[in-house]
């Protein structure tokens, strides 16, 4: 039985959380002088904390209630929160699959939690009997999952992570980044089923807005509860608050946007898989391909020269660069160099 008490650590459970002064009074008429603000200027008030306004309009785009919805300072934000939240640093675990995000690594580093990678199969798919050995492990607090998954583009078994989630008594973030761009099933839908699953989901990506800084996690209104406890008072700013309801407002611009997009990427396909240098491109479901090149550090190398930029994954997965959809010039500036390599 999952029981959140039980795997939430002991000082998180204990917390007072700051008090802010907009907590304190959060109506919008009045004489502020309480947050020893400035009164003059544009920008000169705190933003609103819990962010409701954006809440408002998440909720009717991706039908969750407003109790489920937390917004961090991107996603990367949420992963962040939920190892304070759940991990004792130097003796509690995280696991995750490879390859994946960098940023689970790096997070587990810096709050000293040990993460446990596990390889995905050939296919890059879960193998769940891979991940049993270590599900009853009363270290391991939070397994992390990337659907779809970056670098790989492909979305593991459904079934298979819905075992995890049925077996695992600790924490399971099914990380959703790149999830506008699939027609596969999102995991939000489930929320209501699973007390231990949080999904985050971003507008970096498919919504244009990385610079703006909004992610969102969908989950219980407990963990939801414990994730506005540990946040930073004031962690999405006003201005990329107005940004990112101004982006869900125009979900026009989006829809447009996101297929061209995709009407791109299928064009990117075709010609990566017509080029000599191409061994393999990997199946996607997002707004990149995984491709496998003859030599991926020349051809990573070759492209910087010509000012053209990709992801070298060669040491992650041998002789690979993750490839992000441009624009119809920008790839075919791209097709046009990876020709004269
Ligand atoms: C790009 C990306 C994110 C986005 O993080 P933000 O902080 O929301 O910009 C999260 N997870 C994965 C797997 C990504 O590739």
């Amino acid at each position: 039985m999952f029981d959140l008490k039980k795997i939430t650590r002991a000082n998180i459970q204990g917390l007072k959380p700051y008090s802010s002064a907009r907590d304190e009074f959060s109506g919008s008429d009045g004489t502020f002088l309480d947050a020893n603000e400035n009164p003059f200027g544009e920008l000169n008030r705190y933003p609103d904390p819990y962010q409701q306004e954006l809440k408002q309009v998440i909720k009717e785009d991706r039908n969750v209630d407003l109790k489920n919805i937390f917004v961090g300072n991107g996603s990367d934000e949420i992963i962040d929160l939920l190892f304070r939240i759940f991990c004792n640093p130097a003796s509690e675990k995280a696991l995750t699959f490879s390859p994946a995000y960098g940023m689970y690594d790096v997070t587990a580093n810096i709050n000293d939690v040990e993460l446990i990678k596990i390889n995905l199969n050939d296919e890059f798919d879960i193998d769940y009997s891979s991940v049993e050995p270590f599900i009853s492990n009363s270290d391991l607090k939070l397994i992390l999952i990337c659907s779809p998954n970056n670098p790989t583009g492909n979305c593991p078994d459904f079934d298979v992570v819905e075992r995890i989630l049925k077996t695992f008594n600790g924490v399971v973030l099914i990380d959703e980044a790149y999830v506008d761009f699939t027609k596969e099933k999102s995991f939000v839908e489930l929320i209501d089923m699973y007390p231990n699953l949080v999904v985050s989901q971003t507008m970096s990506k498919a919504w244009g807005l990385a610079s703006a800084r909004v992610g969102f996690a969908y989950a219980d209104s407990t963990i939801i509860d414990l994730l506005n406890k540990v946040k930073p008072p004031y962690n999405v700013s006003g201005l990329n608050q107005k940004a990112a309801i101004e982006a869900i407002n125009r979900k026009d611009i989006y829809q447009k946007n996101k297929n061209r997009i995709l009407e791109e990427k299928e064009k990117l396909y075709n010609s990566l898989s017509e080029l000599e240098i191409v061994i393999k491109i990997y199946p996607s479901e997002a707004n990149f391909f995984l491709v496998e090149t003859q030599n991926a550090n020349q051809v990573y190398n070759e492209l910087v020269n010509q000012k053209i930029i990709v992801r070298n994954r060669n040491n992650i997965v041998r002789n690979c660069v993750r490839i992000t959809v441009g624009t119809g010039d920008e790839n075919e500036l791209l097709i046009q160099a990876l020709k004269s390599i």
